[in-house]
């Protein structure tokens, strides 16, 4: 069966069927570090199933990344997984990263290749003494200690790949290797997920594709951002945000209206786990999660 139409309640269900995750990023600078917190204490009631913390391609993040996730698991007891990536590095430091995570409780992991190291576009190459694919990058985690590993998904195909069926192998070849779960890179039309989770499931693709929300916090930064990962931008959005450069109130509304159309619409797709790329800030992420009925512990309630 398909995990996928498992979750499948009707926009009336009980909203304790829905289920939500938060990625956040390690901040960069103690001067910023102030405003992740205040977003994990804001989103936290929430009682996510699970938050995760990006690692920078190539360990650039890699004590920062570290740190983030000792303190959410010391101060909120969330579930925290700590994403890895292997480009760039050798297999030694990859699984040493892997046990700092197991040194620090940490048992879940979101396995990833990363971009090539001359920047996305450019040809991946392996390091020599690294993991070659993020399928052995997972095998590597399994073999070193009982971690649930999630993956990565793309619903539009990655923008290295030659078609989504190959891109469907890669997915294939990861989960052979033991990743439980995967995440998809942000989407602003549905339907090209809806088709994409057809074409994974007569894949024989079974496990949990959640969907990757993007609550638009600055149009034309998620313009440049999907323009790198291969994203479509429909021309319905760029229209809703056309003309509110200056007006930051409106964008912020624009944004919550459409981020709540958006899973509306999967709820009433029968999709009910959803999960917020935050870019560290609560506001839109919180209010997206109230309006599906996602309230603080005890004040659940019907969307
Ligand atoms: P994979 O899914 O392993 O592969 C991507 C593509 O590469 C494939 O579709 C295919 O075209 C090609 N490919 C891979 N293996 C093979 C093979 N054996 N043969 C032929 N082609 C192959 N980046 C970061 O730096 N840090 C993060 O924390 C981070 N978090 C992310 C979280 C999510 C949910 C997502 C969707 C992406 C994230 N990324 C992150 C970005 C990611 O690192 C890049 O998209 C990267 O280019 C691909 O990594 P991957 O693990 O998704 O690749």
């Amino acid at each position: 069966m398909n995990d996928n139409a498992d979750l499948r309640p009707s926009r009336s269900a009980s909203s304790d069927a829905l289920r939500v995750s938060f990625e956040f990023f390690p901040p960069k600078t103690a001067e910023v570090e102030p405003v992740l917190w205040e977003t994990i204490q804001r989103l936290a009631p929430l009682k996510p199933d699970f938050v995760t913390v990006t690692y920078g391609a190539g360990g650039s993040t890699r004590e920062r990344t570290l740190a983030t996730l000792e303190r959410i698991t010391r101060d909120t007891g969330l579930h925290a997984a700590g994403h890895l990536t292997c480009v760039g590095a050798t297999r030694d430091e990859v699984d040493d990263v892997i046990r700092s995570y197991q040194a620090a409780g940490i048992r879940h992991i979101v396995a990833l290749r990363g971009d090539p190291q001359g920047g996305v576009g450019e040809r991946y190459i392996p390091h020599p003494h690294g993991y070659a694919t993020t399928a052995d990058l997972v095998r590597g985690i399994r073999a070193i200690g009982e971690f649930d590993v999630t993956v990565s998904a793309y619903p539009e195909k990655h923008p290295e790949s030659t078609s989504l069926d190959a891109d469907l192998d890669v997915l294939k070849a990861k989960i052979d290797a033991g990743a439980t779960r995967a995440i998809t890179q942000f989407f602003f039309d549905n339907e090209l997920y809806f088709r994409y989770l057809d074409r994974a499931l007569a894949r024989g693709i079974s496990i949990p594709l959640l969907p990757g929300i993007l609550p638009v916090q600055n149009f034309h930064q998620t313009a440049n951002f999907a323009a790198k990962t291969g994203a479509t931008i429909p021309a319905w959005l760029a229209d809703r945000f056309d003309g509110l450069d200056h007006d930051p109130a409106t964008r912020r509304l624009i944004a919550a209206s459409v981020a709540a159309e958006q899973a509306f619409d999967l709820l009433d797709h029968g999709i009910s786990n959803f999960h917020f790329y935050t870019m560290n800030r609560a506001e839109l992420t919180f209010a997206i999660c109230h309006l599906l009925g996602i309230r603080q512990k005890g004040e659940r309630r019907a969307a």
